[in-house]
Parts: C-alpha cells; structure tokens; sequence
C-alpha cells in the first residue's frame, strides 16, 4: 500500500487543509510509487509560518552553543542513517548509490560544521573613537526563513540552507521540490530525532506556483533561501521585493572544463566523465561544456567516446549502474529537444537519444551524449540543458579560450587542466565564476568553503562555509558610553591637526 506523508506543522504531522494530495514515483521505474504527499496551499502556509513565528523567541533566546549541540546530535543521527537515506533517495531521485551517500555526507559535514560555529558566530569589536566609550558589532538571528529547494540534491541543499539559518537562531518553513518530497520529510523525521525542538522547522509540501508564491508573498517571512532555475529566480525575487526580503538566490550553470595541449589527458578524462555524466549530468557544477586544445582534440574525443560507450545506465540502486535516470519524462523530453538542435549545430559524436531498452522502459533514461566541433555560440554550448550532454569546443588561443569560457550568461564553476603554472593561475584571475578548479573537474565542493556563482547563477551572496552566517544574521552596532556624559559623534572630537 502507498505510505501517506503530512505537513510538518509546530511539531505536528497534518495533512493539507484541502485534503488533497500528489505522488511522487521512482525516475528509474515509474511504477515504484514512493508515497502520496500533501498538496498545500497558502492556509497550509499559513499555519507553518505562524508555528515558526512562535517558536521563534524560545530558540533564538537559546544559547548559540546550545543549538550547536543539538545540530552535533543531528550529525550523529544523520550518519546512523546514512544509507537508510541514501536508498531513499536512489529510489526517489535517481542518482546512483554512491553519490547519494556523498549527498547525505554533505548533509552531515555541514551540520557538524555549523555545530562548531555555535561556539563562534564572531562579531567585531573595535575601539570608538570617543573615550570611555565601548563599541562592537554582534550578530542577531532575522527570523522566519523560508527555503525553497531543488529534486538535484534533496538532502544536501536543505542542510546547506537549514542549519546555517538554525545555528543563527532563525526559525525555517521549507519547501521541497514536488519531485522529491520523501528524502526531505524523512531528513526532517531526523532533524527531529536529534532533539530539534517543535516548530523550529515546518514542512509544507506542494507545488512551487501555489506553495513556493505563499511562502515568498508572506510578510512574516524576512528571509527567502532559494536553489533552482534562474527563471524561477528571477520570479521569486521580484515578487519578495514587495515585502522587502533577504533573498539569496542559487541558479543555474554552463560549467567550462578547459583541457590544455599540456593536460595530463588520463586525469583529464576520468574528471570530465564524473563531471559531465556523474548524476546524469544533473548537478548544478555539471561540466557540459569540453573546451579542448585542438591539438590534443582528436586523442581526447576518440578516448572520451570510447569510454563513454562502456557507461552502465540503469537503476542507481543496482551496483552495476554508472548512471542512472533523469529526474522525469519532461526532463527526457527536454534534453532530446536539445539533442535535436545539437545534430544541427554540430557533430554527433555518441548518445543522443532517450534510452527504453529492457530494463529501462519504465523509467527516464537518456544516453550519455557528446557533440564536438561546437561553435561557442551554439544553443547546446550557451543554454543550460541539465542533462547527460557535453558539448566539445575545439581551441588553440589561451585569449580566445577565456572569452569562451566567459561567453555564457551563468558563472558557477570553471575548470582548467594543465601542467603550466602561469596559465592555472591565469584561469583563477580571468575565468569568471564562483568556484575555480585546476587540474579537478567541475563538481566536487567542500562544506567549509563558500559556495555559489557569479553573473545569472546567482544574486551575489554564497552558501555554506563562514559566508552562510553573513546571509542568516543581521548586524547590530551597540556603543556603551561609561563616560558619565554626553559626547557626540563627529562633533566632540579632537583630531591631531586640529589640536
Ligand atoms: P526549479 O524548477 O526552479 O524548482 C526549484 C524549486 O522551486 C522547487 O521546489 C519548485 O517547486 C519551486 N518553484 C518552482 N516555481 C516556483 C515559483 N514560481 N515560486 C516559488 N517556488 C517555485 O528548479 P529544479 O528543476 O528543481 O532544479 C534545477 C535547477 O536548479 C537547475 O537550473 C540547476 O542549475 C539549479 N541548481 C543550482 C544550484 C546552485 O547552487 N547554483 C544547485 C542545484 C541546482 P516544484 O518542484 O513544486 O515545481
């Protein structure tokens, strides 16, 4: 029988006030049914920002430390866990076994991460210019957050936003994506099991038109956290400049992997395998551009073919899978309208079409497909296809290899494989993106780091690391004068020259 799951709301599980419902299936089987999940609207919305709203003085007046412990005791459950998660969400996303693992992993690092900053959160003092006069700069928590998250990492994203938010003090309402509503309940169900106290965070599960407006519309909501599509980014801050809100916006990207003539090609090849069809292509650091010197471009692509050719697509829980479904037939649909295009603007190397053998039939597979002599304004070259597709873009001019690197409209990661140490360090200066890798491919971020991208992957601000605390807490500037009388700023001051 299909498990039923429920809001999160003040520490209780409740259905949508409608009573409606949605499904979520298997990408790799659709007719693997993992549950049926409330359908919410803005009531529901409602009612969980008010569950924040009240919990909010209680766990925001708790000593930072405390809340630290708490997230130290959700890392212990987390990795007791580990692979209970892991399986569910192989089921329910798709990606392969092992990388689902390194998902909840990352999960677990950042909450043992932020734990540790319980007993940090640094602020500033520094002397006042006015004697007898203290002055320091402390962090406060905001308040309501609402974080509205992607299907790509249905564990990692969450905690990536929650726990830098919880260790700040703030209170959360969070939506998951309709694709993968199961691994978010469940992470909460263990949030709650770590001894998060009720209310702190509130689930409400439903469509981002309906569920995703009603949490950015509402005005107790201070602070919007959100990882998706750069439309959908743009949509939603446009719609929270009306309540004035802190938006940090994750988005989309075109990563570049740049292979010089002087490349150690073997490295170069094993990187651009996981970088470009490790999660079927679908993370947001994906590399789905191969920007290749020509002289080493017919070795490569003939290497790169063959190896892609041995890639095992099938179910992620199947230890024989190198790749596994894509998140849905619309995203199969997708990357074959891309595919298309491809065949005209360039040539078909291996792929491109939607894999049904066998096996696959109930599922949503498409081949591991590469292009070459891709023009750098091609469509497949500029758009994001989020999908298994690396477009190959010969080269012979290091000038001419940074203003492609840099034609897109994303900058989220680079990468640059070479022997040559000037020009790695040149790729660090001149590559414009967020996250810059030499002699690595494009994925592979780590919890203490900021991460995040410039241009249209993002609106400036960085997730996880010491950067997280900036985006979840507000300044506040205290001055205490024990001078026992009134002394003005700018004005009663006595500065050298004028003495
Ligand atoms: P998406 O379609 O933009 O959806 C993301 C989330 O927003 C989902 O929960 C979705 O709900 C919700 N949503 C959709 N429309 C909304 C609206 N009008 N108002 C409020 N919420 C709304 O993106 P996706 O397909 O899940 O994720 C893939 C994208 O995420 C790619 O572009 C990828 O590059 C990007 N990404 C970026 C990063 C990064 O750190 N830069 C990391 C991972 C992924 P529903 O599921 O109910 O539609």
């Amino acid at each position: 029988m299909t498990k039923t799951y429920q809001n999160l709301i003040g520490g209780d599980w409740k259905s949508a006030d409608s009573g409606a419902t949605f499904t979520s299936v298997s990408p790799a089987n659709h007719d693997d049914v993992i549950g049926e999940f409330a359908s919410s609207s803005t009531s529901d919305v409602e009612a969980a920002v008010s569950a924040a709203k009240r919990a909010f003085p209680a766990w925001s007046q708790m000593p930072a430390p405390k809340r630290g412990e708490i997230l130290f005791r959700i890392a212990r459950v987390l990795a007791e866990h580990k692979e209970e998660l892991s399986k569910l969400m192989t089921r329910e996303m798709g990606k392969v076994l092992p990388e689902a693992r390194g998902d909840v992993q990352e999960a677990i690092d950042v909450a043992y991460y932020m734990a540790g900053e319980g007993r940090r959160l640094f602020g500033q003092t520094v002397p006042s210019e006015m004697p007898d006069k203290f002055a320091m700069a402390i962090r406060r928590p905001i308040g309501v957050v609402g974080i509205i998250t992607p299907w790509n990492f249905p564990v990692a994203i969450p905690a990536w936003k929650l726990f830098p938010a919880l260790i700040c003090g703030n209170t959360a309402v969070i939506k998951p994506a309709s694709d993968t509503p199961a691994c978010l309940v469940r992470f909460v169900e263990l949030l709650l099991e770590g001894g998060l106290p009720e209310g702190v965070v509130n689930v409400v599960t439903g469509s981002g038109g309906e569920v995703g407006n009603a949490i950015v519309d509402h005005p107790d909501v201070r602070v919007i956290s959100f990882t998706g599509h750069t439309d959908t980014g743009v949509e939603i801050s446009t719609r929270a400049a009306k309540t004035l809100k802190r938006v940090s916006l994750e988005l989309g990207g075109k990563n570049p992997i740049v292979i010089w003539e002087d490349a150690d090609l073997d490295l170069a090849l094993d990187s651009v395998v996981w970088s470009s069809f490790g999660t079927s292509g679908q993370r947001c650091t994906a590399a789905s551009r191969l920007i290749v010197h020509r002289n080493v471009h017919d070795d490569f692509v003939h290497r790169l073919q063959q190896r892609v050719a041995k890639l095992v697509l099938g179910d992620g829980l199947d230890e024989a899978t190198d790749v596994g479904p894509v998140i849905n037939d619309a995203a199969v649909e997708r990357i074959a309208s891309y595919a298309a295009i491809g065949r005209d603007e360039a040539d078909l190397v291996i792929g491109g079409e939607p894999a049904r053998d066998g096996k696959l039939a109930k599922g949503s597979f498409f081949q591991p497909t590469i292009f070459t002599e891709v023009k750098p304004d091609a469509r497949i070259a500029q758009e994001e296809i989020f999908g298994p597709v690396a477009s190959v873009i010969p080269v012979t001019d290091w000038d001419e290899t940074v203003r492609i690197v840099n034609s897109v409209k994303y900058g989220l990661s680079t990468s640059l494989f070479t022997q040559d140490i000037n020009l790695a360090f040149r790729s660090i200066r001149d590559f414009d993106s967020g996250l810059g890798y030499v002699n690595h491919g494009t994925i592979g971020a780590e919890a203490h780091l900021p991460f995040g991208g410039t241009k249209a992957t993002g609106n400036g601000h960085r997730e996880v690391g010491q950067a997280a605390l900036e985006f979840f807490s507000e300044w506040k500037s205290v001055y205490v004068d024990y001078s026992g009388k009134l002394q003005r700023a700018q004005i009663d001051t006595t500065f050298i020259d004028e003495q």
